[in-house]
């Protein structure tokens, strides 16, 4: 065996990344070893981060040390804040991201840093002694010892791409898939599913009529992903919207047949909520047209992503279903759309830590843990780094708890519910969403962050000068409104501000304004003071809510906090369904709380499971 790294990550995508840099932080020795050095950090589809519930997350992998929010802030060609004119819970940052700035961006972070080092190879298979890992396999032979390996191989494993009926062996166009590591995975006892995702067609910029299409700006006053970016004055390029006709849908419907998502060639299960358009189709009959947007992949970019018609029909079906729309008459491609079939492993394999329960020292993160998106591997592949480089260096491992942001919604669901087609992340999965806002995360992580020492000094200060604002703000707003601006507020008496606050139309900005509590120099701080004034509003406004989830949350703790013995027998137990007794065994959840998360565990089996573990 060779070398002998703290961490090896394998794969350089954003969960690799993610691993590596956190890992490095440490000061762990990481060894990243993946098939292709030109594509660390390659965004694989859309060229665009964060999104609903995404941005959410991305402020989360942030404040944890994560670098994608940082790198998105200096990559980015237009920000928007989505979901305004909804509820607060929902609102969420994206971007629209130069893809190439982007990886290059993340590519030099990784390959400049002296505590990681690159190694251009195909992990085939691991090395494991006495149940903990030793290191990774080569394709070449090679043997890499490692302390522990954190796995990220996205869509890699057996991957196969289907465009009609032409089949490509391939992890992602143009590189080729990794082969063996399945077969291995499952011999050592992993059990492993089949899932498939799918990717539009790229357009050549000049062959679109732009006259034809609506132009989409994002905001004008723009909200960086990273809590750390100074002096924010990004491009504001616009996106541009079309959208299908009743011809478009005719011609995909009639061609449905050469689908191979249709016509049984594909086995994988796509993403239920990213469908692909002879999908959407198929399920919407009735819906006359879906908008489509136009999205350059880097600035000035000839390459134009058609975002919303991911699909794996026949490239000449692809081409003559587009020409149905007038801005499309003359579209030629650059690259057709197309669906791929990959390898998983079924999370729930996995503790909340992202380390398997099986083999001591193994980690997964990312896609191959059937999840869909870049923040969502991302944010996982910096669970696994902390984590993996905690448990080198002989530290306690953490966790992120349902209620203290998205990342611990995203694990523990795939842990407990042991997904079966690619998991997206959505505000409707966190029960606990009014309190997990992107404009709160200080309040939220900042304390794990410390704990976990993922933060450097400069970043701390930052935290600590913006939770220092927060606190300005919110001892204002129990200042009172005073007779003077009675008339102003339409009131008949002094209130606190606080109060005002909970009537739907008041803004908290404008009434410290005019009671001119406003502190002073705000103006210089821009987004964060402006953000911080949203966010305490919002708290303000939905403090009913927010005590009722606060209640709820100290109800569960005792659940969470009641562990079961990884050992435990249930088949063992009288009184549990027979599906619950297979499930329990398979999952083996650590705690109470995974238990009763768990699909097929009814309120019964809960019950029984309860009292076994009193008696205990
Ligand atoms: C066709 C397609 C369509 C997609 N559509 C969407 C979408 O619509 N929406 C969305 O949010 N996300 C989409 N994605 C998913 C998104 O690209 C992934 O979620 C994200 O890139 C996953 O990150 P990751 O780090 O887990 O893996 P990846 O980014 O896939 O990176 C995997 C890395 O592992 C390396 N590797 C693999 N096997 C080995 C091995 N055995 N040894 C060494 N190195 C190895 C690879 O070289 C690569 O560097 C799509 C992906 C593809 C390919």
């Amino acid at each position: 065996m060779k070398q002998n790294y703290d961490i090896l990550v394998v794969g350089g995508g954003h969960a690799g990344v993610e691993a590596s840099m956190i890992a490095s932080k440490a000061g762990c020795r990481v060894g990243v070893v993946s098939m292709d050095k030109q594509s660390i950090g390659r965004m694989s589809c859309n060229p665009a981060i964060g999104g609903v519930a995404k941005g959410q997350i991305v402020r989360e992998i942030d404040i944890l040390g994560g670098l994608m929010g940082r790198i998105a802030d200096v990559s980015g060609l237009q920000f928007k804040v989505l979901n305004k004119s909804k509820g607060r819970s929902v609102w969420s940052p994206r971007a629209q991201i130069d893809k190439r700035k982007y990886e290059k961006k993340i590519s030099e972070n990784i390959l400049s840093n002296k505590n990681i080092e690159f190694i251009k190879g195909e992990v085939v298979s691991l090395k494991i002694k006495n149940g903990s890992i030793r290191g990774v396999v080569l394709r070449s032979g090679e043997q890499i010892r490692s302390k522990t390996v954190v796995i990220t191989c996205g869509t890699f494993l057996s991957g196969v791409i289907h465009i009609g009926d032409r089949k490509i062996l391939a992890g992602r166009m143009g590189e080729a898939p990794s082969v063996g590591l399945t077969e291995f995975l499952v011999d050592i006892g992993f059990k492993t599913i089949r899932l498939k995702t799918g990717t539009p067609p790229r357009a050549l910029k000049s062959s679109i009529d732009w006259e034809k299409t609506n132009k989409d700006f994002g905001d004008v006053v723009p909200t960086p992903f990273s809590l750390f970016t100074q002096n924010f004055n990004p491009k504001n390029e616009p996106c541009h919207t079309v959208r299908t006709n009743l011809d478009t849908h005719s011609i995909i419907a009639k061609n449905a047949g050469l689908s191979p998502m249709y016509n049984g060639e594909i086995k994988g299960v796509g993403p239920r909520y990213c469908p692909s358009i002879e999908d959407k189709i198929k399920r919407f009959e009735h819906q006359p047209s879906h908008l489509l947007f136009l999205e350059p992949e880097w600035f000035n970019s000839d390459q134009i992503y058609i975002n919303g018609f991911s699909t794996s029909l026949p490239e000449q079906i692809q081409v003559e279903s587009l020409k149905q729309i007038p801005a499309f008459k003359k579209i030629e491609f650059l690259r057709p759309g197309y669906a791929i079939e990959y390898d998983c492993i079924s999370p729930s394999q996995l503790k909340a830590t992202l380390e398997s329960k099986q083999i001591l020292g193994l980690f997964f993160a990312g896609q191959i843990n059937g999840t869909s998106g870049y923040e969502e591997a991302a944010a996982q592949g910096l669970i696994a780094g902390i984590n993996s480089a905690r448990a080198a260096l002989g530290l306690e491992q953490t966790t992120i708890k349902r209620s203290e942001g998205y990342i611990g919604v995203l694990i523990d669901d795939l842990i407990t519910k042991d997904t079966e087609e690619p998991y997206r992340m959505f505000t409707s999965r966190a029960e606990y969403r009014m309190m997990l806002r992107y404009s709160n995360t200080e309040t939220r992580l900042f304390k794990k962050s410390q704990n976990n020492n993922l933060l450097n000094k400069q970043e701390v200060a930052v935290i600590e000068r913006r939770l220092k604002d927060r606190n300005l703000i919110k001892t204002k707003t129990t200042n009172s409104i005073t007779t003077k601006h009675l008339k102003t507020f339409q009131i008949k008496q002094p209130m606190p501000i606080k109060d005002y606050i909970k009537r739907p139309e008041a803004n908290l900005k404008n009434v410290l304004e005019k009671t001119s509590n406003l502190p002073q120099g705000y103006k210089s701080k821009k987004w964060s003071f402006l953000e911080a004034l949203d966010d305490i509003e919002t708290e303000i406004k939905y403090e009913g809510y927010i005590k009722r989830h606060l209640q709820e949350i100290k109800k569960q703790e005792d659940n969470e906090n009641l562990k079961i013995d990884k050992n435990t027998n249930y088949s063992l137990f009288s009184g549990l369904s027979k599906e619950a007794i297979e499930k329990l065994n398979f999952v083996k959840p650590e705690t109470f709380g995974q238990a009763g998360r768990i699909s097929g565990v009814s309120p019964s089996d809960i019950s029984t499971l309860m009292i076994y573990l009193l008696k205990k």
